[in-house]
């Protein structure tokens, strides 16, 4: 592993208060101790330290990561900046949840340990997110509430929105009408649904055509252009791509890695190690060992058979399917969780190729078109991450 950012998805608890019909955690009531996370730094801090990597982010999920009070995370921010200020790093956190537990008693603690942002998901039309027994409506006025009372306390809220059926059906136009104009939300990413864990019903019907979701993608990057990217929203994965195509730098998501395999791993409540959430939670063939029954991070990393899997993944990609690609350099073969749960195995391209490839020479086009009319001013952040997902 190597680079000097390094990402840690660190799932502190492994329960959930929402019943989300394609969630693909295996839930567990597991959450972590002050002392077991005291265990996982350590080990993660040394690995950091072997391989000279300097700045680790870590992102807060679960599960549901809320399910855990305030006063946990202020003892967790402050056994991290002890154990990282004596090796003179810095560590960013991050955090990913539902909202539905927030109230204002987080307000502290999100200020201090997470900039006053939180990352949060919304589909629209909501299909699939829900608490037990209740409704999507009734989740998504929950929601809204939640995000409400944050933005009143002065969080900045992003969101993540996985697409479905319905969104497709509604159309760009409608869906950059609903989060922009009516949530205000100036800041989300959207991502593609995958029907990773166990099957059932609902994650049978995630398969989405995939030229009406290259279309659905075009067009609503054209609205963002034309009415949000100058107006500072941020569309996550367009503005990186903008930024990408005209030279400029870019944090494109997980899924466009050279090899996520070198960026990031995820760590559950039980000390599990994988790739990212989904593999550590619903995939136990695929868990590199576990970090709390290991002298050391790098050992268990460098020996393990499931990890080797990942990191030859990109090679065997360019050697076969990917090769004649023109957007190779910028995509690499595509995420590896995607292609598994559609595949049963890791040889295979992104079943998203043909999406990507769209988008890819859509944004190039429209990048090239406006950097020549001078009329760029693209936003340079986003949230990073694909992975991310509560
Ligand atoms: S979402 Fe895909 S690309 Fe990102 S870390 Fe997980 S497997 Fe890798
Ligand atoms: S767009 Fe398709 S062919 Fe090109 S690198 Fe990605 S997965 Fe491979
Ligand atoms: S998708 Fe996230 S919020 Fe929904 S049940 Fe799964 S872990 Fe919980």
């Amino acid at each position: 592993m190597n680079g000097n950012h390094f990402s840690l998805i660190l799932l502190a608890t492994n329960q959930c208060n929402a019943a989300c019909e394609y969630c693909f955690e295996d839930k567990t009531r597991d959450h972590l101790s002050i002392e077991r996370l005291g265990l996982i730094v350590d080990k993660v801090l040394d690995h950091m330290d072997a391989h000279r990597i300097g700045a680790p982010t870590i992102h807060w999920q679960g599960g549901e990561a809320m399910l855990l009070p305030p006063q946990w995370y202020l003892e967790a921010f402050a056994l991290i900046g002890e154990a990282a200020a004596k090796r003179g790093i810095q560590v960013d956190h991050g955090l990913q949840t539902n909202l539905l537990p927030y109230g204002p008693e987080w307000d502290a603690i999100i200020a201090e340990m997470f900039d006053n942002s939180v990352s949060t998901s919304l589909d629209y039309p909501n299909l699939y997110r829900k608490l037990p027994g209740r409704s999507p409506e009734h989740y998504d006025a929950l929601w809204a509430s939640k995000v409400r009372m944050a933005r009143s306390a002065g969080i900045d809220v992003k969101v993540i929105s996985v697409l479905n059926r319905a969104t497709l059906e509604i159309g760009a136009e409608r869906f950059y009408e609903h989060l922009v104009d009516a949530l205000g939300v100036t800041d989300f990413q959207i991502n593609t649904p995958f029907p990773g864990g166990e099957a059932n019903t609902a994650k049978q019907a995630l398969e989405l055509d995939v030229a009406a979701l290259a279309r659905f993608h075009c067009e609503l990057a054209d609205i963002w252009l034309e009415r949000g990217a100058g107006r500072d929203v941020r569309i996550g994965p367009f503005d990186q791509l903008v930024n990408y195509f005209t030279h400029r730098d870019a944090t494109l998501p997980c899924i466009w890695g050279q090899n996520c395999a070198d960026a990031l791993i995820a760590v559950d409540a039980r000390g599990h190690v994988a790739q990212c959430d989904c593999w550590v939670t619903s995939y136990p063939d695929y868990r590199f060992g576990n970090i709390l029954e290991s002298n050391r991070l790098s050992e268990l990393l460098r020996d393990s058979p499931a990890r080797r899997r990942f990191t030859e993944r990109p090679v065997h990609l360019v050697q076969r399917d990917c090769i004649d690609c023109d957007y190779l350099a910028l995509c690499h073969g595509g995420c590896p969780v995607r292609t598994y749960s559609r595949h049963q195995s890791l040889l295979e391209k992104d079943p998203y190729c043909e999406l990507y490839k769209r988008l890819f020479r859509h944004i190039e086009d429209q990048a090239t078109r406006l950097a020549g009319a001078g009329a760029m001013s693209p936003p340079t952040t986003n949230q990073g991450e694909d992975a991310l997902g509560s």
